[in-house]
């Protein structure tokens, strides 16, 4: 098969944990390569796991980080090396296990990422796994597949970049006759930004700043209004044409940017009609913020600004992953911020999982979630597809996926 291999070398590897294990040195030691190769299929699956023929798969924030930003460091717990890349998956069941229940094949499936206790068969579950938060399972590192927090992270079950992966049966989801297999492509990154405004929701009159309006930013706006949470939000933009989405996605919105530090704290300043305090010219505050702030990009700058964009002791979600190395916690320590990591999906409160309210959602709230998807590129154009992500004042991206032949 076709697949696109993200590798850092042995040599690279082992000397980054020689380093970082007896020299505490987190220099970073080498850029991740990703090389498109033909290489086997994934090794027939175990009694409960099944085999996919990918039909879609989106670059995440994930995967920026890796690619784009080169900041695999902060994200090397939860890796195992060579991985092929690819979390938000849509694809068609081509071999099943023998203990497989509930599934046939050629049926399409939507693939919750996250290989936690139950795909790996340990019994009891870890604490995280039996409260139903499976997204911080103690076990990421445990039996088959092997190390990696998920599909697209693991060594061993291939990922949405190759034209087959593995995944355990409690991971699919099948996507009935009637529905389009397009509607079902932002599914993954929508349960993201649900499981965010579900454990974190504002209370009727906060104020919410939400720094990033690409997908995983508009995203949360639908989650939030979908969820009746009308309260008045600054949503902070990197790009000018991010600004209607935004206003399409939530009704409440303003929107300001974030270009140049400092502006975003000018467009909060006015939003809060507080006032923005320039002690120091490196970092511009804001006395009394926000109540809340959701953080959906991760890029280190903008992690900063949520910290102190955030009213003292107040909250802020930090949800996207675009690269979190080198982050300044003063105002966690002297702002008393709370900072909290959704993560991916769970078990919310009505006893059902992120996932499969995302998935009703998007079959039935007539959420606007696939028009997020600007670009489409086969896996041979790659490198096209992360320059598109690279650039987005030009490309004018949201979010770009893979399409497969099938
Ligand atoms: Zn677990």
């Amino acid at each position: 098969m076709k697949a696109l291999v993200a590798n850092v070398g042995v040599k690279n590897e082992a000397w980054y944990r020689v380093k970082t294990k007896f020299l505490r040195n987190i220099e970073s030691p080498a850029a991740i390569s990703l090389e498109l190769i033909q290489t086997a299929e994934p090794a027939n699956p175990a009694p409960h796991w099944i085999k996919i023929r990918s039909i879609y798969s989106a670059i995440s924030d994930f995967d920026e980080a890796l690619f784009i930003r080169n900041d695999w460091l902060a994200l090397s717990g939860f890796l195992s090396f060579p991985f092929v890349p690819g979390c938000e998956n849509i694809g068609i069941i081509t071999e099943i296990g023998q203990q497989v229940q509930g599934v046939e094949l050629g049926e399409r499936v939507v693939v919750n990422p996250v290989i936690a206790c139950q795909a790996r068969g340990i019994t009891p579950l870890c604490d995280p796994c039996s409260s139903g938060n499976y997204s911080m399972c103690r076990n990421f590192w445990g039996p088959f597949p092997g190390p990696g927090m998920m599909i697209g992270a693991c060594k061993n079950t291939s990922g949405g970049w190759a034209d087959s992966f593995l995944a355990h049966e409690s991971q699919v989801r099948t996507i009935s006759r009637s529905v389009e297999t397009d509607q079902m492509i932002m599914v993954p990154e929508f349960a993201r930004a649900l499981r965010a405004v579900l454990q974190h929701p504002p209370a009727p009159n906060d104020t919410i700043i939400m720094i990033g309006a690409g997908s995983l930013g508009l995203l949360t706006l639908m989650a939030l209004n979908v969820l009746g949470y009308h309260n008045r939000i600054l949503v902070l933009a990197e790009h000018s044409f991010e600004e209607d989405r935004a206003r399409t996605a939530h009704p409440n919105v303003q929107v300001g940017f974030t270009h140049g530090r400092g502006t975003a704290f000018e467009f909060a300043g006015d939003f809060l009609k507080k006032k923005v305090h320039y002690v120091s010219p490196h970092r511009p505050t804001i006395a009394g913020g926000a109540d809340l702030v959701y953080e959906t990009t991760g890029i280190r700058d903008n992690v900063e600004d949520a910290l102190y964009l955030a009213g003292e002791e107040k909250k802020v979600v930090v949800m996207g992953m675009k690269g979190f190395s080198n982050i300044n916690m003063t105002a966690i320590m002297l702002r008393g911020i709370r900072v909290f990591g959704p993560s991916f999906s769970g078990t919310e409160s009505q006893g059902k999982e992120t996932f499969d309210i995302a998935l009703e959602m998007a079959l039935g709230k007539s959420l606007p979630i696939t028009e997020l998807v600007t670009h489409r590129f086969m896996i041979d154009q790659y490198r096209e597809a992360l320059t598109a992500l690279e650039n987005r004042a030009a490309s004018k991206a949201i979010k770009a996926v893979f399409q497969h032949i099938v």
